[in-house]
């Protein structure tokens, strides 16, 4: 007997694309399945009924919704946005603009070493501090970053010493990270990092010639050495000390010299040691501008070399060596868990304010990371010194910026892959001059598009799967 024949149902808001020869349904809670073209044209004609086994996973996904699967679509649904009731957690702190090298495309615009411009004192320290544990997170993260923040470590170890004071008391999960170039790493300052737990991150842009190139030291030194060194001295160190739980991590920023090297990249990283690499492309945003025409490429180019990059990387994750790419990561978790990582560049809303926020060495607060880097005040919230949380978070500015990043334009609401995709403000503000914009020419949109394509692709093929599974599993 045809159980489903006569079931109640309902059809729930679903996305539809062509990737090669099959349909791939996506929908709001992001659960998805590829239906070959007779059991589509069932699905727009609502014809499934009489398809018990297609019936069956239409109703397992949720794309159709009846009494037995409504909650447990509400309840995904809801954990899909887990993030939006947590209060913002990431907080990036800029204790100095001034930094020892000057990269091609220095995104936060830094100062010459010997500028005698605005660096972080004590008392806005104590003040942004105050101002970040007013945030109702159980979790606050405060990342250091700047210019070249090991310039200022003494005011680092003042924040930290002061934020763990405070959360004596306040008894939230405190986390601590640094961005560094490692030029001014030393003993003294590794163990300090270890002993505390403050997790080190780097900027490693493959190999020496290239990471030279694109990441000058002043006086003509070549950085990569010392990059190198620390990468190897720390991760010696966490396993002299059996910290298992802690690893060295680097970012690479891939400049229009980076394209001629997509193996001799990943290569590098492999031969280092490092189990994750994330392949980012160019903002227009700080000392990148100027140069935008010398070192930027078009979104297929940097799609090409991405492609060529994954596909050697799936090559070499056969042969169990293992090397992750991170935006891969970020979208298979979407894809192929319930629960979103809650990358805050990469979800609707985008994690500006309600995710990040960023403070400058005088005290100013910004929407995240990339958004002090326009150069103007449209993502300025105030000032540690005499706003409070609550103001900014509710201010007319933050809920327009917050509204801005949320991926609903008629446009994105017909996208597949709108359920894991997020827009950016601030990008889009450099792009286009406005924070609302003709989403499908800009480079974000034609990336992650070619992104979500080539992996949900790729997920046709149980060999690629096996590897992306595995990737999510040894979770961070
Ligand atoms: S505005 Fe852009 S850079 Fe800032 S948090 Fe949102 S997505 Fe990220
Ligand atoms: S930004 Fe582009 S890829 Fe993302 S949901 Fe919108 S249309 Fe789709």
């Amino acid at each position: 007997m045809n159980e489903t024949k006569n079931k109640e149902y309902q059809l729930n808001n679903y996305r539809i694309e062509k990737i090669n020869n099959k349909f791939l349904i996506t929908t709001d809670h992001g659960s998805w399945c590829f239906l070959n073209k007779e059991d589509f044209d069932l699905l727009i004609k609502e014809g499934f009924q009489e398809k018990p086994e297609l019936f069956n996973v239409l109703e397992e996904k949720g794309i159709i919704l009846t009494n037995e699967n409504k909650d447990k679509i509400i309840k995904l649904l809801k954990d899909r946005f887990h993030f939006l009731f947590q209060g913002t957690s990431l907080h990036i702190i800029i204790p100095t603009l001034r930094c020892n090298q000057k990269c091609v495309y220095c995104h936060a615009s830094s100062k010459p070493i010997d500028d005698k411009g605005e660096e972080m004192d004590e008392e806005t320290a104590k003040k942004t501090v105050d101002f970040i544990f007013q945030s109702p997170s159980k979790t606050i993260i405060i990342e250091f970053q700047g210019g070249e923040p090991l310039i200022k470590f003494d005011i680092i170890k003042y924040i930290i010493n002061y934020a763990k004071k405070l959360n004596k008391e306040k008894k939230k999960n405190l986390v601590f990270t640094v961005v560094t170039n490692l030029t001014l790493m030393n003993e003294d300052k590794m163990n300090y990092f270890i002993e505390n737990s403050v997790g080190v991150c780097t900027s490693l842009d493959g190999p020496a010639e290239l990471h030279n190139k694109n990441r000058p030291f002043m006086n003509n030194v070549e950085s990569y050495k010392f990059t190198e060194k620390w990468i190897k001295r720390f991760t010696e160190e966490y396993k002299k000390k059996k910290i298992e739980n802690r690893k060295m991590n680097a970012l690479i920023t891939i400049t229009r010299e980076s394209l001629k090297y997509p193996k001799e990249i990943i290569d590098k990283y492999v031969e280092l040691g490092l189990k994750d690499i994330h392949l980012r492309f160019l903002n227009n945003l700080g000392d990148a501008r100027p140069v935008w025409e010398s070192i930027n490429y078009s979104p297929e180019e940097f799609i090409n070399f991405w492609k060529k990059s994954i596909d050697y990387l799936l090559e070499i994750n056969k042969k169990n060596i293992f090397l992750r790419e991170r935006t891969c990561f970020i979208i298979l978790r979407k894809i192929l868990t319930n629960i979103d990582p809650n990358f805050l560049d990469m979800r609707s809303p985008c994690g500006a304010a309600i995710g990040q926020l960023t403070y400058t060495p005088n005290g100013d607060i910004f929407t995240c990371d990339e958004a002090r880097m326009v150069g103007e005040d449209i993502f300025k919230l105030g000032n540690t010194k005499k706003d409070t949380y609550k103001k900014i978070l509710t201010s007319r500015q933050t809920c327009g910026i917050i509204t801005s990043s949320i991926n609903d334009s008629q446009i994105c609401d017909s996208c597949a892959y709108k359920p894991y995709c997020g827009i950016c403000p601030v990008c889009n503000y450099m792009e286009q001059g406005s924070i609302i914009v003709n989403i499908l020419k800009t480079a974000r949109c034609k990336i992650y598009k070619a992104q979500f394509t080539y992996l949900f692709e790729k997920l046709q093929h149980p060999e690629y799967k096996k590897i992306f599974v595995d990737w999510i599993k040894k979770s961070e």
